[in-house]
């Protein structure tokens, strides 16, 4: 149920709700993280055994995942004069956009041959040759207040430095070598074993 009380009578609570978050207290049902206080957040009406009440997400990530929702409370105008949405269309688009990503995206982390010499290495600032082993690793970025899961390409041979730095989303190095070997499928056999070696002892 809601982590914030509702205020209103049971019979007065709308299906929909769009509005800036009272508190730090709701947490979003889809990303599981905190809605900061003043963040949108759209509540979605649920009639449970202890009452009536809304699960909240940040619209956001209500966009991404669930766009019947927002499109009904877009259609019910579902917030209070003065709350300032943002158009419909942009956050149709955010779908999109989560739908083409999660197409292409790999999970972190994992080893590659650098398709182009454009990247760069986040450890060392240095370009990265075309065709050289490279690895993408998680970090925790914070992005508007809100902390996700992102990832950096760096040289096989900055990976150890790397994963020392703060940002390292990477709790457990010894384990590295099998989460990479189970996450770069595209990756021959003996680049792998030869990233690995580049990589050095964890
Ligand atoms: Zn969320
Ligand atoms: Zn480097």
């Amino acid at each position: 149920m809601s982590e914030e009380p509702v205020r209103e009578e049971p019979e007065e609570l709308p299906e929909y709700k769009i509005e800036g978050a009272r508190s730090s207290r709701s947490s979003c049902k889809t990303c599981k993280r905190k809605i900061q206080k003043d963040t949108l957040r759209l509540g979605v009406r649920i009639e449970g055994p202890f009452g009536v009440g809304f699960l909240w997400h940040h619209l956001t990530c209500a966009a991404k995942r669930h766009a019947q929702h927002v499109e009904g409370a877009y259609e019910l105008r579902a917030w209070a004069e003065g709350v300032e949405v943002p158009p419909l269309e942009e956050l149709r688009k955010l779908k999109e956009k989560a739908e083409e990503q999660k197409k292409k995206r790999k999970d972190p982390p994992y080893a590659e041959r650098a398709p182009s010499g454009r990247s760069k290495c986040k450890l060392c600032g240095e370009l990265i040759e075309k065709g050289a082993l490279r690895v993408a690793l998680p970090i925790v970025v914070e992005f508007y207040g809100q902390t996700r899961q992102g990832s950096i390409l760096v040289h096989t041979a900055c990976v150890q430095a790397a994963l020392h730095t703060d940002d390292s989303a990477v709790e457990d190095p010894a384990g590295l070598p099998q989460e990479l070997e189970a996450n770069s499928r595209d990756l021959p056999p003996e680049d792998l074993a030869r990233a690995l070696d580049e990589i050095g002892a964890l």
